[in-house]
């Protein structure tokens, strides 16, 4: 018999809370579909946050915050989160675990850069990141630009936006100014931990230089003008990432095809899946992790059989997700880096690989249209190698002249 689900909606906005009320909710925290917090001086959002099963909505505008915890993922119905107004420095790459989540609200804070999973969230309608300390864009902030609007004005930190985020988003479009620091020359220098580009930009017969810092995870960057192949590792990688992406694919279509079944059937295709594995058994990979499928359960040649719990079901499937159900055989140091995924990928159109940590920039000027004017905004491109810089260079005018600082 079906139940009537009761809902709570808790409104304890300006109450003075110091702390998360989740003690106040005990033994009802399955009822607490939204919470209203603002304009409290909470400063940490608790690591159980995960009990409150049923959230949808959490408000915690102009509060104390500094991090989300990995937690958050847990709230697993989520569609709204407004941590507006708060000092958040980061936000836990897990947050794109959230598989319901519409609206993501980030203004005002001290964020410096954007999770790289932020692109999983394919509910995602609203993200924004306006007034923060934002540095560098993932290559792809968001799933799908059609569906969602992304708002990053007013980020004086931000030199540089990423081309395929301008050619979506802004090019041929009339639009409003982003009030980014990409042209903005006056602030003091700071050169980072990290690797640091040094843009030489030629405009209106004057040179002046941008130092751009490059994400940390982009451990390997390569000067255009150098020829250093690759390593091993990283060649790897990408192949293992691509069959990765060719599964999820198959399996979230299997999914809408078969969604009353328990059973799922991939074709020859995944058969690079089942090769993979084999080579590795081949290697004897002690992971001390059970496998989960058998794979002499082949029903015919090229077709394997995968069983799957009702609840284990989800609308959609991400690289995560396929490496815990399937790559369990893989050492785990690699799992972990393919979890996480590329860094970006090639921006060569006809390219499009994953690109780890080998990475070539290029960087160029393009335009923003105004209502009544223009604004010129530096973009940086990603390649997997320099025939793919050099193909994407041809016919491109205002490219940039860079070196790495920092070698
Ligand atoms: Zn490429």
């Amino acid at each position: 018999m079906d139940c009537v689900k009761s809902s709570t909606v808790l409104h304890w906005n300006y109450r003075g809370f110091t702390k998360f009320p989740i003690e106040h909710l005990r033994g009802e925290e399955d009822d607490v579909t939204d919470i209203y917090l603002k304009e409290n001086l909470i400063s940490r959002v608790p690591n159980d946050i995960g009990k409150l099963r049923n959230l949808e909505s959490l408000y915690l505008t102009g509060n104390d915050i500094t991090e989300l915890p990995r937690e958050i993922s847990q709230l697993q119905r989520l569609k709204c989160l407004d941590v507006s107004g708060n000092r958040l420095r980061g936000v836990p790459d897990e947050i794109g675990e959230l598989r319901e989540l519409k609206f993501l609200i980030l203004d005002e804070n001290e964020l410096r850069e954007l999770p790289l999973r932020m692109s999983e969230l394919r509910s995602l309608r609203y993200l924004s990141v306006c007034d923060n300390k934002l540095q560098w864009l993932p290559q792809r902030p968001i799933y799908n630009y059609f569906h969602c609007e992304f708002r990053f004005w007013r980020n004086p930190g931000l030199k540089t936006i990423p081309y395929s985020l301008w050619y979506h988003m802004f090019r041929e479009q009339q639009t409003r100014s982003l009030n980014i620091g990409s042209l903005n020359i006056t602030e003091n220098r700071q050169v980072s931990n990290n690797m640091t580009c040094r843009l030489t930009i030629h405009q209106e017969c004057r040179e002046y230089e941008i130092d751009i810092n490059c994400p940390p995870q982009h451990k390997n960057i390569v000067e255009t003008g150098r020829y250093s192949p690759p390593s091993l590792f990283e060649l790897t990688k990408r192949i293992a990432y691509q069959m990765i992406l060719t599964t999820v694919k198959q399996y979230t279509t299997n999914f809408n095809i078969y969604s009353d079944r328990n059973n799922y059937y991939l074709d020859s295709k995944s058969n690079a899946l089942a090769n993979l594995e084999k080579t590795f058994d081949t290697l004897a990979i002690d992971n001390n992790v059970e496998t989960c499928y058998d794979f002499n359960k082949y029903q015919e040649p090229g077709i394997c059989q995968y069983s799957y719990k009702k609840s284990e079901r989800r609308n959609y499937y991400v690289p995560k997700d396929i490496i815990e159900m399937f790559y369990t055989f893989l050492p785990y140091f690699i799992k972990i880096e393919l979890s996480n995924g590329p860094i970006s990928k090639c921006d060569n159109a006809y390219c499009k690989k994953p690109i780890f940590d080998y990475l070539i920039y290029e960087f160029c000027i393009e335009k923003i249209i105004l209502i009544d004017s223009s604004e010129d905004v530096i973009l940086n491109a990603n390649f997997c190698s320099k025939s793919c810089a050099d193909f994407w260079k041809l016919g491109k005018q205002n490219i940039i002249s860079w070196r790495l600082l920092n070698q």
